[in-house]
C-alpha cells in the first residue's frame, strides 16, 4: 500500500465503500454509543480522495460537488485534515477534492472512507511512515468505521465497531447494491431500535456467518447474513422490504439492508449472477440505481 514518492505534492487514494455482513447491536452505554460485534467487508464502489499541499496560511478547502455533502469542517475528511495535522503538528493548508461514487448516507461509511483516505494520503504527503496502526488509533477518534476505512478487507470489529480483528474469509464475494434516493440518518436508526427492542444481550456475530466465511460458502453466507439495523430501518422505511424480497425472487443468495440503510446489498453467486439480478432489480423500478461490486478488496494509491 506505500507508494515511494519524492517531495509529493498531491496525493490520490481510491477508497472503498463497506458493507456489514453481520452487524450485531448490544445495549447502548451511558454515553449512548451502542456496543457492536460486526463483519465488516470493503467493496469495490469507490470515493477517489485527492489531496494537495496549498499555500502557507491557506488552512483546508475541500470540494466535492454533491448535494447532501458539506463542503466545511462537516466534513469528516476535513475534520480528518484537522486531527491528522494537529497529532503530526504540521499546519494543515491543505485542498481536499471528493469525487464520490459511494453513495451519501446510505450506510456505506462514504464519510468515514474519505476521512481515512485523507489521513492514508497525508501519511504520504507528509511523509509522516505512521504504521497503519498507529493511523487506526488517531481514526477512532473520527468515529467507529474510521479504523476499519483505513485497512479494508473482511474483518471483525468490537467496540463501536474500532477494534478490529482481519476474518480468515476465503475467495470473493460477488454483491448487488440497491441505493435509495433520499439517505437514512445513521442516529435516527439507532433511535428507533432502542424504541423498537428496549433491552439487548451482548452483540455476538454467528458461528455460521464465520463458518461461511471460512469455507467460501457462499450459500450458507447468504442464509446467514444478518443486521440487527434491518428492522429499525425497515420501520423507518417500509417501502425496503419490497426491495429485498425483490432481489430473492430474482434468485440472490441473501440480501440486507446494509449498515444503517437505506442501501440494500444482495450476494450473488458470480458475475453473470450479479448482471441478472442487476437487470431484475432495475426493472423492478424499486431502486434510484443498482451497481455491481466485489470484496473484499482495499484502499488503494493511484
Ligand atoms: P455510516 O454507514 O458510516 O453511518 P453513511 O454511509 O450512512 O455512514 P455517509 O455517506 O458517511 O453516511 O454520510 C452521512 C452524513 O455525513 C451525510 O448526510 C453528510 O451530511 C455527512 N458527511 C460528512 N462528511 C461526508 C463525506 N465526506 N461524504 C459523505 N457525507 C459526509
Amino acid at each position: 500500500m506505500s507508494a515511494v514518492r519524492l517531495t509529493p505534492r498531491k496525493v490520490q487514494v481510491r477508497m472503498p465503500a463497506k458493507l456489514n455482513i453481520a452487524l450485531k447491536v448490544g445495549p447502548a452505554g451511558a454515553d449512548g454509543f451502542h456496543e457492536l460485534a460486526t463483519v465488516f467487508q470493503a467493496v469495490s464502489l469507490y470515493d477517489i480522495v485527492s489531496v494537495s499541499e496549498g499555500p502557507a496560511g491557506q488552512g483546508v478547502s475541500l470540494a466535492c460537488g454533491v448535494p447532501g455533502v458539506p463542503e466545511d469542517a462537516h466534513n469528516l475528511a476535513w475534520r480528518a485534515a484537522l486531527l491528522m495535522g494537529e497529532q503530526a503538528q504540521r499546519p494543515p493548508d491543505l485542498h481536499i477534492e471528493l469525487s464520490k461514487g459511494i453513495p451519501a448516507a446510505g450506510g456505506m461509511a462514504g464519510g468515514s472512507a474519505d476521512a481515512a483516505g485523507t489521513m492514508l494520503a497525508l501519511n504520504e504527503l507528509w511523509q509522516l511512515g505512521w504504521s497503519r496502526e498507529r493511523l487506526q488509533e488517531v481514526a477512532a477518534g473520527l468515529g467507529s468505521d474510521v479504523p476499519f476505512c483505513v485497512a479494508g478487507g473482511t474483518q471483525l470489529g468490537a467496540g463501536r465497531g474500532h477494534l478490529l480483528t482481519p476474518v480468515l474469509a476465503r475467495g470473493e464475494c460477488h454483491w448487488v447494491i440497491a441505493t435509495a434516493a433520499i439517505g437514512l440518518p445513521t442516529p435516527e436508526v439507532f433511535r428507533e431500535l432502542d424504541r423498537l427492542r428496549p433491552e439487548a444481550d451482548a452483540p455476538q456475530v454467528s458461528e455460521a456467518v464465520m463458518t461461511a466465511l471460512r469455507g467460501a460458502d457462499l450459500r450458507a453466507l447468504g442464509r446467514a447474513l444478518d443486521n440487527d439495523l434491518q428492522a429499525a430501518a425497515l420501520s423507518l422505511r417500509p417501502g425496503l422490504r419490497r426491495t429485498l424480497e425483490a432481489g430473492i425472487e430474482a434468485g440472490a443468495l441473501g440480501a440486507l439492508v446494509s449498515g444503517s440503510g437505506p442501501t440494500c446489498v444482495f450476494l450473488v453467486r458470480d458475475d453473470a449472477h450479479a448482471v441478472d439480478i442487476q437487470i431484475a432489480l432495475t426493472a423492478s423500478g424499486l431502486t434510484a440505481d443498482v451497481v455491481r461490486a466485489k470484496g473484499p478488496v482495499r484502499p488503494q494509491f493511484l
